[in-house]
């Protein structure tokens, strides 16, 4: 299982099956001393879909990446297109009105729509195809659950009736299909994106994290490394922007599981089929190169809340107990965030200079509402209104009254917050840490993130995560050491991987 070599990497040490893509882009040359309109930092689905729109409009785009496009959770996605969303159109009619959910349901088919004009527009070839979407009830409580969920979608136009068939393996009550879904390669798609931007003129720079940005007189300065970029305005399409923000404290980092299996047989769906459990799976079909593979998914948890290894475990079992397995060949986990109030945030970033903007808060549906931030966010730069902008705006304050996921998340961050700075834990010595394992050791009365890596060389961290200080957590899974307050990662070495942190973890000699 999982003894892939990829092309591509990502911000995890297991192989999605998109990074087989045999794509990889260099940095094109340009001038960097000019003076760019817009500089985007993340080649996501995010960034190049804000870039590619922008440099099409006849703007002077850089993107600044810090490793290669599709490293981030889009290189980790499982990449099914939606019309509808983790957040339903009933929880956003009641945290945001009638009006707000119908706005809510054209920003989902909006992104979907995005996605399908890009394909159609610069003949994309990404395995965009469109299915039916199965959403199932296995028990009472789920099928009033479901009821709900018909009534809140039919309220705000979109596609979906009853249904009496399933293609799942699993015994259900009650059943829902949503038409016009689809699914697609989020490799080869950003991929195309990115050939096209850099056709119209735009510049991508790989493996150039943007440090820091400093604005004066309306210029933004970025330090990349050691340089300074010079742009009129920001887009953070980090999926979290770095640095102590506001939307820290307003997202919660999740982490989410999916396998690529082979069957026994020809039994695979040809459709996109959900469960309504906590936490929910998902299977959908995709072929790649030449091999049908049941993509299935789900068993997310709160990142450093869960044991990863048992995540997978889980998922493998339950795969196991509804289908004939042949081989497990891909295993991945990746990172998403949900947002308090269950729509995502977008534009001006409130504690930043005029013209810094970002998008977050995607919740599993980056691939539709990631796309339409990414025209959003294009939009405002370039002074054009947008429907959407007050709606998904950073700046909304949002009473949380259908939303007590914004109270629970909350008290947890805060408690780790307090607990990770100041609760001694039961730790081990560090000759007890065995070969590929990490773990949490107290030496010198100071708490040490340690690894050992198969040579036998211990690899120790400071345990304090450099962006608001809780401490990190061993990924056994996906070899990182993760922050379970804010979703900072980072490698063996203390590199950061993903998430707001904008230090690496400190290196400790012993
Ligand atoms: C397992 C899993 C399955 C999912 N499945 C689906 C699905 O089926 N459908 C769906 O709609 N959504 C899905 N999602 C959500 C979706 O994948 C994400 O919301 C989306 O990929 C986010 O895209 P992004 O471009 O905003 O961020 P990313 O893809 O994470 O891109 C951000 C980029 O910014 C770069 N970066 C970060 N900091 C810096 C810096 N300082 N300087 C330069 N570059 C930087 C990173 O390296 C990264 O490449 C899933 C999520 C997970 C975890």
């Amino acid at each position: 299982m999982n003894n892939i070599i990829s092309n591509l990497n990502r911000d995890g040490s297991l192989a999605s099956p998109w990074q087989q893509s045999n794509i990889l882009h260099v940095n094109n040359n340009g001038d960097l001393s000019e003076l760019f309109d817009c500089l985007v930092v993340g080649a996501g689905i995010t960034g190049l879909t804000a870039a590619l729109q922008l440099q099409k409009a006849g703007k002077k785009v850089v993107v600044a990446e810090a490793y290669t496009v599709g490293y981030g959770t889009t290189g980790g996605t499982s990449s099914h297109i939606n019309t509808f969303a983790d957040t339903t159109y009933t929880e956003a009619e009641s945290a945001f009105g009638e009006e707000g959910a119908i706005l809510f349901a054209q920003a989902v088919k909006g992104g979907l729509n995005i996605i399908k004009q890009n394909v159609e527009q610069y003949n994309i070839d990404c395995d965009l195809s469109f299915k039916p979407g199965y959403l199932y009830a296995e028990d009472e409580k789920q099928a009033k659950e479901l009821d709900d969920i018909y009534k809140g979608a039919t309220k705000v136009g979109v596609d979906v009736d009853y249904v009496e068939y399933v293609p799942v393996n699993v015994p259900y009550q009650k059943a829902l299909v949503f038409t016009g879904q689809a699914q697609f390669h989020p490799i080869k798609y950003l991929n195309s994106l990115a050939d096209e931007f850099i056709k119209s003129g735009g510049l991508l720079l790989q493996n150039s994290r943007v440090e820091e940005v400093e604005t004066s007189i309306d210029i933004h300065v970025a330090k990349i490394a050691g340089a300074g970029v010079k742009a009129k305005t920001v887009i953070y399409a980090t999926h979290m922007p770095p640095g102590i923000n506001n939307l820290n404290m307003r997202c919660a980092p999740y982490r989410s599981y999916v396998l690529g299996v082979k069957l026994v047989g020809d039994n695979y769906p040809d459709a996109l089929v959900y469960d309504l459990q906590e936490p929910y799976h998902y299977i959908r079909t995709h072929i790649i190169d030449g091999e049908k593979y049941l993509l299935i998914g789900g068993n997310d948890h709160k990142t450093g809340h869960d044991d990863e290894e048992a995540a997978f475990n889980d998922l493998e079992q339950y795969t196991r107990q509804y289908y004939d397995v042949e081989a497990v060949v891909y295993k991945w986990s990746s990172q998403y965030y949900v947002p308090a109030d269950g729509l995502p945030y977008v534009g001006q970033m409130p504690d930043r200079a005029d013209g810094i903007y970002a998008a977050t808060g995607f919740n599993g549906n980056g691939m539709m509402l990631g796309s339409i931030s990414g025209t959003i966010l294009a939009d405002l730069v370039m002074g054009k209104e947008n429907a959407l902008a007050d709606l998904f705006s950073i700046k909304r304050f949002k009473p949380v009254d259908g939303f007590t996921e914004f109270v629970k998340e909350n008290a947890d961050v805060a408690w780790h917050f307090i607990a990770d700075r100041f609760k001694a834990e039961d730790l081990q010595q560090l000759n007890e840490i065995t070969a590929g394992m990490g773990k949490l050791v107290k030496i010198d009365g100071k708490k040490v993130a340690a690894y050992r890596d198969n040579d036998g060389t211990l690899h120790t961290l400071s345990s304090v995560c450099p962006h608001m200080g809780c401490t990190v957590k061993w990924n056994a899974s996906e070899t990182s050491w993760d922050c379970p307050c804010h979703g900072a990662r980072y490698d063996v070495d203390g590199n950061v991987v993903t998430g707001p942190a904008m230090h690496h973890l400190e290196k400790i000699n012993i």
